[in-house]
């Protein structure tokens, strides 16, 4: 007897271990590890993953599998192995872990669907007519027409039975294909016997018999001999012509030439870099290198190249950007370089899409991929490196189950292949610089620009002076007149306006209210385009009010800058100026982004402006002014981060300028000149910046120093909520060395969302063996035994987010 461990697709505490499925005779010898299966559990029948095989089962009444889903394993025996890894590390369930690593178009769909087995007399009328019509009647159906009482009699009775359809969300694209159907010699007996007005029938067999393919798409064949799909029927009918439907993949690229690029001589410092990384291909040995270069100092020309070196092993590599810079000009370089053999998984791509770009790497039909965080799983079986590109980026860290973070997933990954990691940042996040410095990464550096170009000038203006001046515009004099300059001498200008932190709200000039969400404690955020007030964080909108709901006075306004006020304002100050906006807004729908940055790339426009969005990978010749507008607002989240947030921001945004020939100038605003984050960042001094914020985290005990794990409790009842909090605490103090320093319960920063009280425990350690063991065990207790169901407690380890 064959039996399969199988974890169902149920996300539960108690369902979260394996169980044993006899597998019937018939696919004995098919059905493997990592592929998913449909099994019975209670009265459904759900998907799983089958995880293993076994001979015997200790279990009594074994079910068997009802049928496999797939014909090959989805999930590789090494990614079978990192979902344990992901599981043990981000202490999520199994199945969350499996559903992670595949395309979300795999993730099962159930629909509920009823078949007739035998029609009676006795049926309701309306129903036996809805089964006339229909083979199935779906669950939706039968509700909506009141038939569910009915069908329910007629499922114990026999006469109909109840199915769970797994529907697959990814629908394979297929295109019509034709071709002759007889060999050349037939071919001309039928061609003969055709009547003489066949004339068009004719002319698609000659088209036919001169291509060199044996199948071509219908649409071409019809398009070349200007006939219609009735002539390919009335062919096809006659024997003549086969049709075939084709699979084909929706490459988002397709029609896009990509132009060759050979690799260039690498610059004695890149030799020096590169040197190690291709030492550590070739002895097959895992390393992890922190390649530390400012921007415009050549990483990408690194990355390409050792990527080369490991395709010409034979091997694969994943490259992993921020999906914020998977800009075209980014995906450019490495399909300019390595043509089809590359694979891009970004957002932008619908469900079917990333599914056919999955489905690529499965069959082996590409060898790099090139993603945003999710990449990681790239079912790759002979990997040779990883590269993660602006490594510092706080989007690498997945906000959901499994919490995971892409920089150690790889890692795990990179260790089981033998293969180099790559972080490539100019701006490292402090964990990985003090690794680097303790020797656990090795530090690569690249000091110096391509072509040692200065890096550009800062000034920092305070913006409090600009008051104190009387001038009350959101562009400082000095900003203003090297705007003013730029416009005259054709260059090119970004504004840049960090809106994180700093949206705009409602406020009444009079007595200060200021619009809140009813469900959450938060301020709801003023949309212009809709004039709409909007709560971020549930949902909850509702019309500006035109009187002050506390004391009626109409001077209630919005304050905050937004992209679209600084537009405005442009548009008043220097009309001459052709403004090209980059924001939510104005690139929600697909393919804006890249028409948006294409206009600036061609001088159409003199300024582009906008928010995070634009702060990477931009690389254009002709920008010599960058403006940040308020440097501060992100110093100001209650997060130990901001700092450090604030200074990569900052850094980034400068590197947009002066790139290429012209010397480039930076202006940052701000009404805090004197913080070290901004000062740093005006100097691009990385170094010093490392040895003050390190300080900072030492003092308060915060990452590298520590490593954090947080447990956020929530519950529409406040008191049910901090109760339960100052529980968890004690438990998690009790069970923890005196070193671990454990503060809570407190209010979350943000005490309220949608309508639950939201309270946490902060846990700060070194070392603490057990910590994962006691998480887990309060996640069950609070979930299994507990029965107020109202209660929610989420973990999260390494968080990056504190609210
Ligand atoms: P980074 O990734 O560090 O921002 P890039 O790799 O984009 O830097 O390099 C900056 C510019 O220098 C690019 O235009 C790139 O084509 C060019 N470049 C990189 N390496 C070389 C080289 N060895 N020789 C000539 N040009 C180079
Ligand atoms: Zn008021
Ligand atoms: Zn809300």
């Amino acid at each position: 007897m064959q039996v399969a461990s199988v974890i169902v697709d149920v996300a539960a505490r108690q369902t979260d271990k394996e169980f044993d499925y006899k597998i019937p005779e018939k696919w004995e010898g098919l059905i493997q590890p990592g592929m998913r299966v449909i099994v019975p559990f209670g009265p459904r029948k759900i998907q799983g993953f089958v995880t293993a095989l076994k001979n015997a089962s200790s279990a009594k009444k074994l079910k068997s599998i009802i049928e496999p889903m797939d014909l090959l394993p989805v999930l590789n025996p090494e990614l079978l192995k990192l979902a344990d890894w992901l599981t043990e590390t981000t202490l999520c369930f199994k199945i969350s872990a499996y559903q992670a690593m595949l395309p979300a178009a795999m993730k099962a769909k159930y629909e509920k669907v009823f078949r007739l087995r035998e029609a009676a007399a006795s049926m309701n009328e309306e129903l036996l007519s809805l089964f006339h019509r229909h083979d199935e009647i779906t669950w939706e159906m039968a509700e909506k027409e009141g038939l569910l009482a009915a069908l329910r009699q007629e499922v114990k009775a026999n006469r109909a039975e109840l199915i769970y359809k797994v529907t697959s969300k990814g629908k394979k694209k297929s295109i019509r294909m034709i071709g002759l159907a007889l060999s050349d010699d037939k071919l001309a007996d039928s061609m003969n016997a055709l009547s003489a007005n066949a004339r068009k029938q004719k002319d698609v067999l000659s088209y036919l018999q001169a291509a060199e393919l044996p199948l071509l798409p219908a649409k071409e064949v019809m398009e070349q001999t200007g006939t219609s799909n009735g002539t390919l029927k009335a062919l096809i009918e006659k024997g003549l012509l086969v049709e075939r439907y084709q699979e084909v993949y929706r490459d988002p690229y397709e029609n896009r030439q990509f132009e060759q690029t050979e690799p260039l001589p690498l610059t004695d410092q890149q030799q020096t870099a590169i040197a190690p990384i291709l030492g550590s291909i070739e002895d097959v040995r895992h390393e992890t290198f922190l390649l530390y270069g400012v921007t415009g100092s050549g990483k990408t020309e690194i990355y390409l190249q050792s990527i080369q070196r490991v395709l010409e092993k034979g091997k694969e590599a994943i490259v992993l950007v921020p999906e914020i810079s998977l800009t075209p000009q980014m995906v450019h370089r490495f399909k300019g370089r390595f043509g089809d053999d590359v694979a891009v998984l970004h957002s932008g791509l619908s469900a079917g899409e990333k599914y056919d770009e999955w489905r690529k790497i499965q069959r082996k039909e590409v060898k790099v991929v090139v993603g945003a965080r999710s990449a990681v799983f790239a079912p790759f079986e002979n990997l040779g490196i990883i590269i993660i590109d602006e490594e510092h980026e706080t989007s690498y860290k997945q906000e959901e189950n499994p919490r995971y973070h892409a920089r150690e997933t790889a890692i795990e990954r990179a260790k089981f292949y033998q293969c180099p990691v790559i972080l490539g940042s100019a701006t490292p996040s402090l964990e990985s610089f003090a690794r680097a410095q303790k020797g656990v990464y090795q530090l690569l550096s690249l000091p110096n620009r391509m072509n040692n170009q200065r890096l550009p000038d800062v000034e920092i203006v305070d913006m409090r002076e600009e008051l104190r001046h009387g001038n009350r515009s959101m562009f400082s004099r000095a900003l203003f007149e090297k705007l003013t300059d730029r416009l005259e001498k054709g260059e090119q200008t970004v504004l840049f306006l960090n809106r994180r932190g700093h949206s705009s709200f409602i406020m009444c000039r009079d007595c200060g209210y200021v619009a809140g969400c009813p469900h959450c404690d938060i301020s709801l955020t003023y949309h212009r385009y809709s004039h709409q007030m909007k709560c971020h964080y549930c949902g909850f909108e509702e019309p500006v009010p035109s009187t002050c709901p506390e004391c009626q006075s109409e001077h209630i306004r919005y304050f905050g800058t937004g992209t679209q006020k600084v537009e405005d304002e442009l548009g008043k100050l220097l009309p001459q100026a052709r403004v090209v906006r980059m924001d939510v807004d104005t690139t929600s729908r697909k393919g804006s982004h890249e028409k948006l940055l294409q206009q600036f790339a061609e001088g159409k426009a003199d300024i582009l402006l906008g928010t995070q969005m634009i702060a990477k990978g931009l690389d254009f010749p002709n920008i010599t002014l960058v403006g940040v507008l308020s440097a501060d607002t992100m110093l100001h989240i209650p997060d130990f981060r901001s700092a450090e947030k604030t200074f990569q921001l900052l850094t980034q945004v400068s590197g947009r300028a002066g790139r290429h020939q012209l010397q480039g100038e930076v202006v940052i605003q701000t009404y805090t000149p004197d913080h070290y984050s901004i000062q740093l960042a005006g100097k691009q001094d990385y170094d010093q910046f490392y040895k003050e914020e390190m300080v900072m985290r030492k003092l308060g005990s915060y990452p590298p120093f520590y490593y954090l794990a947080l447990v956020t409790v929530s519950h529409e009842d406040l008191l049910a909520a901090s109760s339960a909090t100052e529980k968890i605490t004690h438990y998690i103090q009790a069970r923890l060395s005196n070193e671990a320093i454990i503060l809570g319960p407190v209010a979350s920063p943000i005490a309220r969302i949608n309508n639950r009280y939201r309270y946490q425990c902060l846990i700060k350690y070194k070392r603490e063996p057990k910590l994962n063991h006691v998480l887990k065990s309060v996640m069950e207790h609070y979930t299994k035994q507990h029965n107020d169901k109202g209660l929610q407690v989420a973990v999260d380890v390494n968080p990056f987010i504190m609210m």
